[in-house]
């Protein structure tokens, strides 16, 4: 027998439809490059979004066609989030940190045929323009009422005036089937080319209702959300079309992404959610303890962190001298990106704070909808908190397959699970703990050390503000750890006194055998460790 329910598609166009009659009122507020502030309506935003959508059209695009972006967090960007997969075009959004090279690959290799960029960004498009494939690209200024527009170089069009030039009563949603792509975005290659991951309207959509549930992320009509993470990098993690969907408001940093001007906003905006990288939040960490009385963020109810591992340090830290509560999660380009979250459930409620707090430093339990399995050699591992796998998941906003791309293909099982290359123990009761990325695990005499757990130990030492652990080579047990530390300004450590803080913590053989002190840890685009670089450093260190 048949369930008799409507056939009705999952399509992004139905979030404006749906934000213009519920919440019209509601506040998007940017901040601009010169740092004074836009504000509009989501009312103006959906008419703007037409013109946009009206704009396009004129312009040649059509469905399937991609559109990039190369832009910072605001409220244009938002635009270009709904108005190009409203036509029936695929947003593609370029990673603006990326090497020229990349960048000028992933557009071309994405078939942008269109790019909208920010003014402030030109100098870096100059640097590919020559290579690029795209026949028209468009400029996007945010300057302040009243003063001049900006100077559009010949031969780029500029996004107001195009705006303004469309009718948005010629707006017509196109009829869109659920599966098809809404949008697209590249990993950041750590390994090999970067690959072409596409989202359907489908999986943007049951994504962005899974970020509304209370138990996940649970953004709602009342909440001011920042992102902090880039709209550039999984759609910055989804949130800008659940916002939508539920009515929050949205406060977009533009490019000042410093702890002060975070802040700052966080006050101004009375924001009560926001998410980004460990890094980001370290940063504030810090700026929030030399200023402690300077902000009030008493409407902040959770900074969502994820995409690196988040020190339980620093979890403390936020909780126990700022009030602030950190919700660790964990997910991936190829997973929309929402994997995992941690939160403690009533199961743990007699557990003690150290539990308590050794819980959301896991990366999470699965979430509704995402089904994961670790796999060792040929079997799974058990739910056992201690044997750890290579984590497998699947789900309706899990990769299937990468876009046009020879590459990858071996990330996918026969079965029809996305391999995602992290190591992890998933214990009795769900939480997956990642030990680390497979080609960062540490083998010393056959037997595996988790660079991850060492990194968030030795972030917890009063003298060390970074560490990254990687393998070099020795003589006896093949790979040993070598701790590469960025010391607190004005302090110092030694090999010896980091043994001993985290002896411990840990089996003896665990122990880094040498450090080396740096002035800083090469970044990945996104701001994690460039663990690659380092290995690449240090390939020639010898121990014996
Ligand atoms: P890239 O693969 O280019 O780094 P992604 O943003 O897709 O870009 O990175 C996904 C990876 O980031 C995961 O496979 C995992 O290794 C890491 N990651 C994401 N969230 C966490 C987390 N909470 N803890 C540890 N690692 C994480």
């Amino acid at each position: 027998m048949q369930g008799l329910m409507m056939d009705y598609q999952l399509t992004l166009p139905t979030l404006l439809e749906r934000a213009e009659a519920l919440y019209s009122y509601r506040e998007i507020v940017t901040r601009r490059p010169d740092k004074s502030l836009h504000r509009y309506t989501v009312g103006e935003f959906v008419q703007r979004t037409r013109r946009l959508a009206v704009a396009l059209v004129d312009l040649g695009v059509r469905p399937g066609q991609r559109v990039g972006t190369l832009a910072w967090n605001h409220y244009q960007h938002l635009e270009a989030y709904l108005g190009i997969p409203a036509i029936g075009a695929v947003l593609h959004t370029l990673n603006l940190r990326l090497h020229a090279d990349d960048l000028a690959y992933i557009a071309n290799h994405g078939g942008d045929r269109v790019i909208l960029v920010d003014e402030v960004l030109l100098p870096l498009l100059e640097q590919i323009r020559d290579r690029l494939e795209a026949e028209t690209i468009v400029v996007m200024s945010q300057v302040p009422e009243g003063e001049s527009p900006p100077e559009i170089p010949s031969g780029m069009l500029d996004y107001e005036e195009l705006l303004a030039a469309a009718d948005p009563d010629r707006y017509t949603p196109a009829d869109l089937d659920e599966n098809a792509a809404a949008a697209m975005c590249y990993t950041s290659g750590t390994t090999g080319k970067p690959k072409g991951v596409v989202y359907s309207h489908r999986s943007t959509m049951l994504h962005a209702m899974a970020i509304g549930m209370s138990d996940l992320v649970g953004v709602r009509e009342r909440t001011s959300y920042l992102p902090v993470v880039p709209m550039f990098h999984v759609n910055a993690w989804g949130t800008p079309f659940c916002c939508l969907m539920v009515g929050a408001k949205q406060v977009f940093p533009g490019p000042h992404l410093d702890a002060a001007s975070l802040c700052d906003l966080f006050e101004r905006e009375r924001v009560t959610m926001t998410a980004g990288v460990p890094t980001i939040w370290m940063g504030i960490l810090d700026h929030l303890d030399a200023n402690p009385d300077k902000y009030d963020l008493s409407c902040m109810e959770m900074m969502l962190v994820g995409g690196a591992a988040a020190p339980p340090k620093m979890i403390a830290d936020f909780e126990q001298r700022h009030g602030l509560h950190v919700v660790h999660a964990w997910g991936m380009t190829e997973t929309s990106p929402l994997g995992t979250v941690s939160h403690v459930g009533p199961a743990n409620d007699g557990a003690s704070e150290q539990e308590r707090l050794a819980l959301r430093a896991k990366q999470g339990r699965m979430v509704p909808l995402v089904e994961i399995r670790a796999r060792a050699d040929d079997a799974l591992v058990p739910w056992d908190g201690k044997s750890i796998g290579e984590l497998e998941v699947r789900g309706p906003w899990v990769a299937s397959a990468y876009y046009d791309s020879e590459q990858g293909t071996e990330a996918f099982t026969d079965d029809g699970w996305f391999r995602t290359g992290d190591v992890v123990s998933i214990d009795p009761q769900g939480y997956v703990c990642i030990v680390d990325r497979a080609k960062d695990l540490i083998k010393s005499g056959g037997e595996w050390i988790s660079s991850i757990a060492l990194e968030n130990a030795l972030m917890g030492h009063p003298a060390i503000a970074e560490a990254a652990v990687i393998p070099v080579h020795h003589a006896k047990w093949i790979e040993r750890p070598l701790a590469v530390i960025v010391p607190v300004e004005g302090k110092s450590v030694t090999l010896d006194e980091v043994r001993s803080f985290l002896q411990p913590h840990f089996a003896s053989w665990w122990l880094p055998d040498a450090i080396e002190i740096t002035d800083a840890i090469p970044r990945t685009s996104t701001g994690k460790f460039k663990k690659a670089v380092l290995r690449e450093t240090y390939k020639n260190y010898r121990l014996e």
